[in-house]
């Protein structure tokens, strides 16, 4: 009675293993569903079980043909489980092609021993039955007893052989399940007894089914490498370990493009390709997909032709692709490679580096390959320090400082209007440009106040010097999309104009195209507010980035500022500069060219019917003091 009620406690455990691991592989693509088959062989073997058990304490009593039968079954379900389980971990540590030999051997003896039981029902030599359709003797069960014994064995030998490719823990699971089986089965011959065998089968199920588990916390569930997390981990103990190594962070181009291109699916067959690449190149390193579509391969440390060798290896696979259906996609993968120990040795340091150094590649768009050295370091701290200083010139806002750059009218070359240029002053480190710190303050989230400050001083300045205000059409200042992205900036904006009784006329907003294609709602009210309090809005650098007509034609500009890099595009004597510019004026735009260093340029512009210009040919951006004086003098001129 007890047996019977054990096995049909043990039967509810396995059930809900097996429900829990496949409701778990529902989530993972892929997985190897190795403690379910066990599960449902060890449930096979449990039913069976318990059915035979039913009749032999008379609990229920069976016909004798079938109460033959299902003894029979029962004991030849136990090879079958023994092997099922052995086989499924020998299917891991083995090669495709030992491992169809070893299960094909183990399989035909299993097979052949099955139907030899079957065929004795009628016979009666493996199994003698006593009157009661007990067994009493015959070779059936010691031979099912060594044939258990054998793929035991054989699990045991392959784990040994292959001792150093596994993990500690699974180690001790492979071994401990072999000791527990061989130790039921000599219980089961002694004693005649399978309380043992069910009971050990059933914890050593469990404990399978927890290492699975774990084992998946680490794995990536799209291509079955090793996830970020297991990255943090080897990385954690090469670090105390004072290993060197060289880490290759790689990075698929655009693979949101790729994504939106063969959809979904396509781009999961994308990185899945990439990373059985990876798993079959390169054995000696170890593999991770720590995110999106970010790889890390972790060598030991190379030598500078060996990386270069590895490094042309990747190019030369994902310049020829993967397949994707019928379609040959290939990718572009930019690589950043950072060699440990770094100077300060810390799992957040080598993260940082690397991140860095893809930033750095990303930013270049040159150089798809970069080793983070002393260089880069130097380059990164010049980062840090130009933060910091952004953070304190907020307190101390003198050390912000507007410079002014006129904007002069073709037509007899007089200054018109200015725009406002932002520098930054600091004691060790001197002036600082715009085209340096203006991208790290939008990384920081700290542009907008930048773009605050910058508005308090030239109304200031325009209250300073009324002439100003009578000489100057406006005034204009650089925002970013940022600026008018939070919902009450316009409200803030039109405050400082309205504080420093400054007419909303006098200033202009300078913005690029990318900011025109931002369908960000609050955006498009920002601006609309703006607009209609009287502030003029400029397209700036046009010509740089995709032109998109639509926004010229539909969006409120009031002038197109040319691009430095079109006005100094001498190929084909400035046919670029013509085009634009022949393009605006059909639209009716007005037209600033900018970046006008030469004689021989302001003629061009000229000569294209463009009505203002902004450059060195006529000033450089000035300190405040300086742009009065030179206003002054070109007064007098
Ligand atoms: P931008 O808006 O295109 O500003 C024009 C840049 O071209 C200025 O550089 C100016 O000094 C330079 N420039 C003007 N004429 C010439 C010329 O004839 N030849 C050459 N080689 N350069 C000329 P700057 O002041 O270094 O500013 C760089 C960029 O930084 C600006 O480009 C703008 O995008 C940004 N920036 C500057 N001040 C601010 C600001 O207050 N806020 C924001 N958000 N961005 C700003
Ligand atoms: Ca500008
Ligand atoms: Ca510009």
């Amino acid at each position: 009675m007890e047996l019977v009620m054990m096995e049909l406690f043990l039967l509810i455990v396995v059930v809900s293993i097996a429900v829990s691991q496949k409701e778990a592989s529902l989530l993972v693509k892929h997985q190897d569903v190795e403690v379910v088959s066990v599960a449902i062989a060890y449930i096979g073997y449990l039913a069976l079980a318990v059915l035979s058990h039913v009749h032999i304490r008379g609990l229920f009593p069976f016909s004798p043909a079938i109460a033959r039968l299902v003894t029979i079954l029962h004991i030849v379900s136990i090879p079958l489980l023994i092997f099922v389980w052995m086989n499924s971990i020998e299917k891991r540590l083995l090669s495709k092609r030992s491992y169809s030999l070893f299960s094909r051997v183990q399989g035909a003896l299993l097979v052949l021993f099955s139907v030899a039981s079957f065929v004795d029902l009628t016979f009666n030599r493996l199994y003698v039955f006593s009157w009661e359709q007990m067994i009493r003797g015959g070779w059936g069960i010691p031979l099912m007893l060594g044939l258990s014994t054998f793929f035991v064995f054989v699990e045991l030998g392959t784990a040994l052989v292959k001792w150093k490719l596994i993990e500690w823990h699974e180690r001790a699971i492979m071994v401990l399940t072999a000791l527990f089986l061989l130790f039921s089965l000599v219980l089961f011959e002694v004693f005649r007894q399978p309380y043992m065998l069910s009971l050990s089968s059933a914890f050593m199920l469990l404990l399978s089914f927890l290492s699975w588990q774990r084992k998946e916390l680490l794995l990536d569930w799209l291509t079955r490498i090793p996830n970020n997390q297991a990255f943090m981990k080897v990385l954690n103990k090469g670090i105390s370990s004072h290993q060197h190594r060289t880490i290759l962070l790689l990075d698929i181009e655009n693979f949101r493009l790729l994504n939106e291109r063969y959809a979904e699916d396509g781009g999961d067959a994308i990185l899945r390709s990439f990373a059985d690449f990876l798993k079959t190149t390169y054995e000696q390193a170890e593999i991770f997909r720590i995110g999106g579509n970010r790889f890390i391969l972790m060598f030991p440390w190379l030598t500078h032709n060996e990386l270069v060798r590895e490094v042309n290896i990747i190019k030369e696979k994902t310049a020829k692709g993967c397949t994707i259906g019928e379609t040959q996609v290939s990718f572009h993968v930019n690589i950043a490679i950072v060699e440990i120990p770094l100077q300060k040795n810390t799992v957040d340091e080598v993260v940082e580096s690397l991140s860095f150094t893809m930033t750095e590649i990303k930013e270049k768009r040159r150089q798809p390959v970069i080793i983070f050295n002393q260089k880069l370091i130097g380059v990164r701290q010049r980062r840090l320090d130009i933060l910091s200083i952004l953070r304190k010139a907020l307190l101390e806002q003198d050390m912000i400082q507007v410079y002014f750059q006129p904007i002069m009218d073709v037509d007899g070359n007089k200054p018109v209007a200015a725009e406002a240029l932002m520098r930054l002053q600091d004691e060790r480190m001197g002036i600082i440009s715009p085209g340096e710190f203006i991208p790290l303050a939008e990384q920081a989230g700290l542009i907008s106040m930048y773009t605050e400050i910058m508005l308090q001083k030239v109304c200031a300045f325009l209250i300073e010097h009324p002439s100003i205000q009578e000489r100057l059409s406006h005034v204009s200042i650089n925002i970013v999309a940022e600026d008018l992205a939070v919902g009450d900036i316009a409200c803030r904006l039109l405050d400082i104009l309205s504080q420093r009784g400054i007419d909303a006329k006098k200033i202009g907003f300078e913005v690029t195209e990318s900011m025109v294609l931002s369908s960000d709602p609050v955006v498009t009210k920002s601006w609309q507010a703006l607009r209609n309090m009287g502030v003029r809005f400029f397209l700036d650098d046009f010509g740089t980035g995709y032109a998109n007509l639509d926004s010229l034609v539909n969006l409120p500009f009031d002038v197109v500022k040319i691009d430095r890099s079109v006005v100094s595009n001498t190929t084909n004597s400035y046919e670029l500069l013509s085009l634009i510019a022949g393009m605006l004026e059909r639209l009716g735009k007005e037209v600033i060219a900018e970046g006008v260093e030469t004689l021989e340029q302001l003629e061009m512009v000229k000569s294209n019917r463009i009505s203002y210009v902004q450059g060195y040919y006529f000033s450089r951006p000035l300190p405040p003091g300086d742009f009065l004086s030179w206003l002054e003098a070109s007064s007098a001129d």
